[in-house]
């Protein structure tokens, strides 16, 4: 009978796996329950590209972060066994003038005061160095050389391959119920009755972490957002230099999108909006008439060489998105031997190569100040969304 492992984390997203190995390399004995070998396809973290982007607005903890991710990911694309994260630059378009208060605006105050270099670009370098897009709906904007977009669904493929290399065993199964005993988890109950027992359990499960912690109900949405891939009619138009990750007045529209794929050769456009509520578990994840409309009347104004593509896949994948936007990355106030790591609230994809290490600090105990605001926090929470998200 194998011995109860150091460390269980339930669930194979980029929060689990990222978890999972980084706490195997400092020793733990690690198991790993997943519903499905990863991606998982209904994961968030599954999917052709995320973006990378160190702009937050006036936020500068998380253009922080985002600085040490993006330098994790230059060191991932040498160990790996390929580059998964592809620097294009990101361009952050805004409809009006820059001004203070506005996502635009305070990202590039920021970026300066960090010592970063973006481009200013004014409708006329728009319309030369980006002809894709039309340059009388986005009268300013900057480009920033530092960013991107990386292969979410591969690189968690990859990563867990190393887990998995690295003696990370791994269990396939629903978790229906995490066990407490005397104010203590022991463990976790899978769907066909068998029990997991491991000496501290952690619980990385995206948008159906509530649905099994219930505590965390009133601090936790499930809400669903469109992505759209559109198979471009001239995909050379569509390729870096001349197009890149871009955001178009994302936090008064909510659009953004990516060059072409350089597999898949589609287009992708997504939605960084309200969302709707969706329960991970019992709810339909169905793209409206009504958000391909709006895609389309984005695609008219803003991308009118889109026009003529096919739309040839769409998916509502779900955010866990917390009250006020922050991760959740920490160990339960009341279970010993218990930990939650979620909340990505739409961006956290992009702080894969830290998230390992944030979360193993938190599971150790080690003292670590990037952790201060992703700390459980049930009384008098701002609600309040992160820069870029759209409110409509
Ligand atoms: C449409 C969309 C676009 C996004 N774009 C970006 C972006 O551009 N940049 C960015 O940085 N971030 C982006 N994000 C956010 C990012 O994808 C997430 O923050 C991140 O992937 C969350 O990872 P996770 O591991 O918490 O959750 P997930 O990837 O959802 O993984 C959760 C895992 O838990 C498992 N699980 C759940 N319940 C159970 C159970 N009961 N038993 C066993 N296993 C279980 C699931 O199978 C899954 O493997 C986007 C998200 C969405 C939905």
């Amino acid at each position: 009978m194998q011995p109860a492992p150091d460390i269980l984390v339930v669930g194979a997203g980029v929060f689990g796996v990222t978890a999972a190995l980084e706490l195997t390399s400092r020793g733990h004995t690690v198991a790993l329950a997943v519903q499905g070998p990863p991606p998982f396809s209904l994961a968030a973290s599954t999917d052709l590209s995320k973006v990378v982007r160190m702009e937050y607005g006036s936020d500068a903890l998380y253009m922080r972060l985002a600085e040490e991710a993006m330098n994790g990911f230059d060191a991932w694309n040498e160990s790996l066994s390929r580059p998964f994260y592809h620097e294009t630059g990101v361009l952050m378009l805004s409809r009006d003038p820059m001004r203070p208060g506005e996502f635009e605006h305070d990202s590039w105050q920021m970026l300066r005061q960090r010592g970063h270099e973006p481009e200013r670009i004014s409708p006329s370098e728009l319309a030369s160095r980006f002809p894709a897009f039309d340059a009388n709906v986005h009268t300013d904007g900057f480009f920033h050389a530092r960013g991107g977009w990386v292969e979410s669904g591969a690189l968690v493929a990859e990563l867990f391959g190393r887990a998995v290399a690295n003696e990370v065993t791994f269990v396939e199964g629903m978790v229906t119920d995490v066990r407490i005993t005397n104010g203590r988890c022991e463990g976790v109950v899978l769907s066909d009755g068998q029990t997991l027992t491991a000496g501290h359990v952690l619980l990385a499960c995206g948008a159906w972490t509530a649905s099994l912690v219930p505590e965390l109900k009133p601090f936790f949405r499930s809400s669903g957002h469109p992505v759209f891939h559109l198979k471009p009619a001239h995909p050379e138009r569509f390729t870096p230099p001349e197009f890149c990750t871009f955001t178009a007045d994302i936090a008064h529209t909510g659009w953004y999108g990516f060059a072409l794929h350089p597999e898949a050769g589609v287009v992708k456009i997504g939605r960084h909006g309200t969302g709707l509520d969706i329960d991970p578990v019992h709810d339909e994840r169905q793209v409206l008439e009504e958000d391909i409309t709006a895609m389309w009347s984005f695609v008219r104004e803003s991308l009118p060489e889109l026009v003529d593509s096919d739309l040839v896949y769409t998916r509502r994948c779900l955010y866990a998105d917390t009250i006020d936007g922050d991760y959740w990355l920490d160990r339960h106030p009341e279970y010993a031997g218990f930990t939650v790591a979620s909340g990505g609230s739409g961006h956290g994809f992009k702080m894969a190569p830290i998230l390992g290490s944030l979360i193993a600090n938190r599971i150790e105990g080690i003292a670590d100040e990037r952790l201060a605001r992703f700390a459980w926090r049930t009384n008098s929470i701002a609600s309040k969304r992160e820069a870029a998200r759209f409110h409509g």
